[in-house]
């Protein structure tokens, strides 16, 4: 048997023909950049967050990046993050000419464990910036609370965790701008690359809305510095063809993630996802921690399953960021999550021979220690 990683031919042939029909529009208009497509998507998607304003971009890199630009942020300034994340949330930091300040994690959830926040705030802090890593969101509360004593925003990379929920609250929506990615890789994956913020504040969405556009306002006058981090409208398309499945995929990752937290209850030294219990995580991975991970890795690739580590490296011991001056062992939970962890698939469309295939090759693996 075969299980990729993620399987995105099965979730297309389910809405083929409404994909098609949708790119077909736009090819008949021929209107391809923003346009009613893409300010049809933004408002749809502003109604399914539940943020009063969200404008599409280019990539969640550049969600990410524009926020920054919007809130300001640049050199002598420092963001505080989290070390255990895509590349892109602490890059897009550095281009600003700000510097990343990490804090290590919770290593029950992956994410910035606010405990540590607050030491690492400094007269440059000029913002907080989390990521809801997996799709499960990041304890939002202490940190809300921390940066409002301080009057900094928060920046939310919710590039996995689009329809994840905190208490109650979409992420996205609860600090001063939210950052989303539609990598095909993502619970909501466009045929291409694509993005989007919300936000609350209307200055911050005109600042973003021009600033996708060079910071041009009206035509050919440019009020700020900005660049083309704009959404295409066949993406738009795609996407709205989509978001009407969302909740629907989120549910079948759930009820997968389920079935693989019953099958590796009977193995304690697998650690499975540790949700709390005052949130919605919507599975954009399902990682676990096993003993010898490297080899057990080996052992469900030579079974013909697609597996990933997220993130080998953490962000401090990258060679770019070399410069910031972090040694090996300053953030050990980082570090021992990128050495003992593995992502197993768990897209939606998982059939249950392939569930159970995994599971029983994982604990195999695992026991043949
Ligand atoms: C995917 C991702 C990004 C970047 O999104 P792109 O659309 O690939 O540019 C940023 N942060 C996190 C946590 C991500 O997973």
């Amino acid at each position: 048997m075969h299980v990729p990683l993620l399987d995105l031919k099965a979730q297309f042939a389910s809405i083929k023909d409404d994909v098609m029909h949708a790119v077909a529009d736009v090819f008949e208009t021929q209107q391809f950049i923003l346009g009613p497509v893409v300010e049809a998507f933004e408002k749809e998607c502003a109604t399914y967050i539940g943020a009063p304003y969200a404008l599409g971009v280019s990539s969640g890199t550049d969600a990410l990046l524009l926020a920054l630009m919007a809130l300001g942020i640049g050199p002598g300034d420092e963001v505080i993050t989290t070390p255990y994340t895509f590349f892109a949330t602490a890059g897009s930091i550095a281009r600003t000419g700000a510097r990343p300040v990490f804090v290590d994690i919770d290593p029950d959830t992956f994410n910035m464990n606010p405990a540590l926040v607050e030491r690492a705030l400094s007269s440059r802090t000029k913002a907080i910036l989390p990521v809801h890593l997996f799709g499960q969101c990041a304890d939002m509360d202490p940190i809300l609370a921390l940066a409002a004593s301080r009057n900094i925003p928060v920046i939310e990379d919710a590039a996995q965790a689009i329809g994840a929920r905190y208490k109650g609250r979409s992420a996205g929506t609860m600090g001063t701008i939210g950052c989303f990615s539609f990598f095909p890789s993502k619970n909501l994956g466009g045929a291409g690359d694509g993005g989007l913020v919300t936000t609350a504040s209307p200055d911050l969405f005109h600042r973003m809305k021009i600033l996708r556009v060079h910071g041009m306002e009206p035509k050919y006058y440019h009020q700020l510095i900005g660049g083309n981090f704009r959404l295409d409208a066949l993406q738009a398309a795609v996407l709205r063809a989509k978001l009407p499945h969302l909740d629907a995929w989120h549910e079948m990752r759930r009820r997968n993630a389920d079935f693989y937290n019953r099958a590796f209850a009977q193995c304690p030294e697998i650690v499975t996802p540790s949700v709390k219990p005052d949130r919605y995580m919507i599975y954009n991975q399902y990682v676990v921690r096993v003993p010898r991970r490297d080899a057990v890795l080996s052992a469900l690739k030579a079974a013909n399953i697609g597996v990933e580590i997220y993130y080998p490296v953490p962000l401090h011991q990258q060679r770019c960021f070399a410069y910031l001056g972090y040694s090996k062992g300053a953030f050990p939970e980082a570090e021992r999550a990128a050495a003992e962890t593995l992502a197993l698939p768990i897209y939606p469309e998982l059939t249950d021979a392939q569930k159970h295939y995994v599971a029983e090759t994982l604990l195999a693996a695992v026991r043949s220690g």
